[in-house]
């Protein structure tokens, strides 16, 4: 039961109930808010609190995306979602969540912040889930041997940051087999993947939760969208947890706008397939690359043979890729995002010439 695994304040919670929470039908005269009546900017209703439920993009991001709209929540980024949902369920400096390194930073960085533990669980060289390490992992866990609290969460990122490989629905769902705590499946990346999503656990089981963004192929990282994909009881208690007002007027009208672009965005979507390949091709030949790592997603991870020199080299020309050679198996590698033609061509150009120099 998801309401065992729920901390026990927040079982208890009586959210915040907004003035637009408590009507819902179209009124004449609001005068509940304390706004003022009179806005000052381009942004037509700027001067009104929006929806805290963000209805009309959830009935959007059904329509456009597929994912049902009793099943979503909207984050301020993915990142809110994150947030929310160690807050929910990890009762600090007694629970924990499990990350599969290397992977996105901020999981460890929320559960700091929020003091809960973290375990590390380390992806292959190959950056594969060794299934039979982590049920040894999690079974030690379960007999509450490791001294680590309630195992709580488990992350997994895929497509994952920063290897850009996704997993296998199969090896998803194992996990959401083996295992009877929260699942996060991180799919900020899912978009530029051709395997397939984890959305349709969702329906099957109640730990497991899908997060999405609008942030990367939807192009709209500023206006900070995220959803949370997951089983009723779970989305019911982000939309308790999160500020009310999560999401401003000006983010639900722009991603409603993107939604309503989808041709275009899956055009842009292509041309980033097909550089991400070129890319990977062409960096290989390159006599400072080690290794190209096979990605699912709009970045690549390239193994160079000296990281922090290529890195300043880069940066000196104002080109700025992430250093990721201190993350577990990772030594000596850049993540570089795919960019437009002419970025990635100045992205090639600017090596060769390191590699002349
Ligand atoms: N998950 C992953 C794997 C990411 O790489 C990022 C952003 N870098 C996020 C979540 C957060 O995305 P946002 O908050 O913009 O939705």
């Amino acid at each position: 039961m998801i309401r065992d695994l729920v901390r026990a304040n927040i079982r208890g919670l009586t959210p915040y109930s907004s003035a637009r929470n408590e009507f819902t039908g179209e009124a004449e005269v609001y005068l509940d808010a304390n706004e003022n009546w009179q806005g000052f900017v381009s942004f037509q209703e700027a001067n009104r609190y929006p929806d805290p439920q963000a209805r009309a993009l959830r009935a959007r991001i059904e329509a456009v995306l597929g994912l049902p709209y009793e099943n979503t929540v909207i984050g301020s980024g993915s990142d809110e979602l994150i947030d929310n949902l160690i807050r929910i369920f990890c009762e600090p400096r007694q629970d924990s969540i499990l990350v599969m390194n290397p992977t996105y930073g901020a999981y460890r960085v929320f559960a700091d912040i929020n003091d809960v533990k973290v375990l590390s669980f380390d992806l292959t060289e190959t950056f594969q889930i060794d299934l039979a390490a982590l049920q040894a992992v999690l079974q030690q866990e379960r007999a509450g041997r490791s001294g680590n609290g309630q195992l709580k969460m488990l992350f997994i990122c895929s497509p994952n940051n920063p290897t850009g490989n996704a997993f296998d629905l199969a090896t998803i769902e194992t996990i959401c087999t083996l295992f009877d705590g929260i699942v996060v499946v991180d799919e900020a990346y899912q978009d530029f993947s051709a395997k397939a999503s984890a959305a349709t656990l969702v329906a099957k089981y109640e730990n497991v939760v899908v997060l999405r963004t609008l942030s990367k192929c939807w192009g709209l990282a500023s206006a900070r969208v995220g959803i949370a994909l997951a089983a009723q009881a779970v989305v019911s208690l982000i939309a308790q947890v999160k500020y009310p007002y999560n999401l401003g007027g000006p983010s639900q009208a722009l991603a409603l706008e993107v939604l309503s672009k989808a041709d275009e965005v899956k055009a842009t979507l292509e041309l980033i397939i097909e550089e991400r390949e070129r890319m990977g091709t062409a960096l290989s030949a390159l006599g400072c690359v080690e290794h190209v790592y096979p990605s699912d997603a709009n970045f690549l991870l390239v193994r160079f043979d000296d990281a922090r020199a290529v890195y300043r080299f880069l940066a000196e020309r104002l080109i700025i890729v992430r250093d990721r050679s201190s993350q577990r198996h990772c030594q000596g590698c850049l993540r570089l995002t795919v960019g437009s033609i002419v970025e990635n061509e100045r992205l090639l150009a600017a090596l060769k010439e390191y590699e002349n120099g």
